[in-house]
Formats: structure tokens, C-alpha cells, sequence
């Protein structure tokens, strides 16, 4: 999220040399199991990211899990759920507050006005005050990120002195190539609050199929819902794992490989993440594990004096394979943000990590459900 902060340009709107013309906001369906569809971007990579939507439809009613970050994205869920029922859309559940997660949500609540909103406590407090605003705040610098990007590609120099390969320097012309399109999405974009908060795990009765929400504790954010369905088999993420980079940003390394291997440990045919590939099976959470593992280890044992530093060369090829993109956002994504949260955490200061207005968390405790 921060790069989004820290990088940004204006002027190439032309399309990038090179460049596949497949919409920035094209969702791709798969059906996983009988009424659980899948929608995401092929390449999750392509900045800025896409989060991946699940839709559960049951007897009684329909679930989607992160109904898009972008209008465009939520148009596209809510054509495919007309496409396969008549059922009326009961709950929308909110994985987390990014708002990558929920701020194009719009264009389904506006079709079902009566859909139960539902996120964890935290989700709800930040999406009312705090990192969210904050993020709005940010998006207020992206043009000038984008120049600065551009100049990045021009140059063939990246902000921190290090040189661009050529796929690297496509990867950006591309992003910046993207940014008329990306910004009147975010033009468009907007909050809408949950409805219903919780702080443990629920089950949902869909008709005929049960819904699992769980939350597992601290992970990539202090409020991470999972999606489970145990008669289909089949796990939604969150970010609580990405692919094939994860996000760092005001996480909880400390806990999140504990949370990480939880969802490892349940019978998954089907893991979906937050961003990426469908996954048939959970060896790559178990590399992530070790790779939070070695986070938290090293920033415990970090001695206050020094500057942290991380050793990722353990890990690393096993998420970038040597893929100078991959490794570019690696960098990015997960190893500057992941220094900070390891260190706020090791020393028991992760309340910086996501602080929040205690006013807006009250808002979320006193809200009505519906
Ligand atoms: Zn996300």
C-alpha cells in the first residue's frame, strides 16, 4: 500500500510497447466447486492489484466474499451472479479493510440494499477512521507518484539508486500506462460501511451449504476473515495469503505464520488467495510460514541499539525465482513494510502497526445490525 505512497507519474496514456490489451479490470471465472465461482485477473502482478471475489450461492441466498475494489471489478461480480441465479445477494463479507477488498462493492449493495455487510471489529473500525482515511489521503499524491515512475522508467533508475531491467522497466511503463484507467476507478470508488461485526469465527447458513467465517487472530491484518466451506473443500484467503508475492504492510509476523498453518491444517481441495493463482493444495502457505518464521525470529532476537536488518536469502527464491519483477515487488510488498511491522511488533508496539481512532471503534461496537 505504501508504494502507492511512495511511487506515481502522468503523462504516457498511450499503451506501453509490448503490452497484452486485456482489460485492467477483467475478471477471469473459474467454478471451483457446484455454485462457487471464482473471479479474478490473470496476472496478479499487473499494478495496481486485483483482488480475487468469491461467490457462494446457496438455497436461501448468495455470500461474496471481497466483492471488488473497484467498481469496474464489482460490475463484473454482480453480471456473474445474474448470470448464474435469481437468488438475492444476503451477505457480502469483507475479508479485510483494504479497501483493494471493498471499495467497488457498490454496484452490488446498490442492487440488494437488504445484504448483511459483514467484517471483523477491526475491519469495520479502520474502514471508519484511521488507515483507511488515510489511505484517501494518499491517493491525493498518486499523480506524482506516477511521475516520479515515469521518470523512474525513463532514467532506468529506480528510487533507491538501483538499476531497471528491461522487464522491469516494462513492468512500470505498463503501470504508468495503466493510470488513466485506474484513476477513474478510483474516482468512483466508495466506502460502505458493514452492518454486522464480529470477533470470532460464524457460520453462515446459505441454504443446502454452511459458510465459515474465521478469524484466526493477528495475520496480515489485526482483522483478517477467512472464507471456509467444509463440505465443498474449499478455502478463501484473504491476504492472509498472496501470491506469488505476499504484502507486508502493518502485519503481525509474529503471528501470522500461526494463522498461516491453521488454514494450512484444514481440508482444502481448493485455497483461494487474496491476489493470484487458485491453489490445489497448501505447500505454498507452508513456505510462507517459514518465511514469517524467520521474520519474527530475526526481529525478536534483533538487539534495540542497531537497525534491524532481515536476512530473507533463505526464503526468497522460493517467491520471486530469481524473476527480476517478482523481486522488484518482493522488495516492495513485502520486505521494506514487513521490517517495520517485525520490529513494532518485537517490540511490543504493534498498535502503530494499524492505529485507531478509538472513536471509530466504538461506531463499529454500537452499530445496529440490520
Ligand atoms: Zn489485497
Amino acid at each position: 500500500m505504501r508504494l502507492f505512497i511512495i511511487a506515481a507519474f502522468a503523462f504516457i496514456a498511450g499503451a506501453a510497447p509490448g503490452v497484452a490489451d486485456d482489460g485492467l479490470f477483467d475478471l477471469t471465472w473459474r467454478e471451483v466447486a457446484r455454485g462457487v465461482f471464482v473471479g479474478g485477473r490473470e496476472d496478479p502482478l499487473r499494478y495496481p492489484v486485483v483482488a480475487n471475489t468469491t461467490i457462494v450461492i446457496g438455497r436461501k441466498g448468495v455470500l461474496v466474499f471481497d466483492g471488488g475494489g473497484y467498481a469496474a471489478q464489482g460490475e463484473q461480480v454482480l453480471a456473474k451472479i445474474r448470470a448464474e441465479t435469481k437468488k438475492p445477494v444476503t451477505h457480502l463479507v469483507i475479508s479485510h479493510w483494504h479497501g483493494d477488498h471493498h471499495r467497488g462493492a457498490a454496484p452490488i449493495i446498490d442492487a440488494f440494499p437488504n445484504v448483511e455487510i459483514i467484517a471483523h471489529r477491526f475491519t469495520c473500525a479502520a474502514m471508519a477512521d484511521g488507515p483507511e482515511r488515510r489511505v484517501e489521503e494518499g491517493e491525493a499524491a498518486l499523480d506524482e507518484t506516477y511521475e516520479a515512475v515515469g521518470a523512474a522508467v525513463k532514467s532506468g533508475k529506480w528510487f533507491d539508486g538501483s538499476d531497471l531491467s528491461e522487464a522491469e522497466k516494462a513492468y512500470f511503463a505498463r503501470m504508468v500506462a495503466d493510470y488513466p484507467e485506474y484513476k477513474t476507478q478510483l474516482s468512483r470508488m466508495k466506502v460502505t460501511p458493514p452492518t454486522r461485526a464480529i470477533d470470532e469465527s460464524a457460520v453462515i447458513d446459505l441454504g443446502g451449504r454452511k459458510a465459515t467465517l474465521l478469524y484466526a487472530g493477528l495475520g496480515n491484518t489485526a482483522g483478517d476473515l477467512a472464507l471456509y466451506l467444509p463440505k465443498e473443500k474449499v478455502l478463501a484467503t484473504g491476504d492472509i495469503v498472496v501470491a506469488p508475492v505476499p504484502y507486508g504492510f502493518g502485519s503481525y509476523p509474529e503471528d501470522w505464520a500461526r494463522v498461516v498453518r491453521q488454514l494450512a491444517g484444514l481440508p482444502a481441495a481448493t485455497v483461494i488467495p487474496g491476489h493470484g493463482a487458485i491453489m490445489t493444495d497448501a505447500s505454498y502457505l507452508g513456505r510462507l510460514a517459514t518465511l514469517l518464521d524467520h521474520v519474527a525470529e530475526q526481529a525478536a532476537a534483533h538487539s534495540a541499539a542497531a537497525p534491524l536488518t532481515i536476512d530473507f536469502s533463505a526464503d526468497e527464491s522460493a517467491f520471486t525465482q530469481g524473476d527480476p519483477v517478482k523481486a522488484r515487488l518482493f522488495d516492495m510488498f513485502f520486505k521494506e513494510p514487513i521490517v517495520s511491522a517485525a520490529l513494532n511488533q518485537a517490540r511490543g508496539e504493534s498498535a502503530k502497526n494499524e492505529p485507531l481512532d478509538g472513536a471509530a471503534a466504538d461506531l463499529c461496537t454500537l452499530r445496529p445490525a440490520r
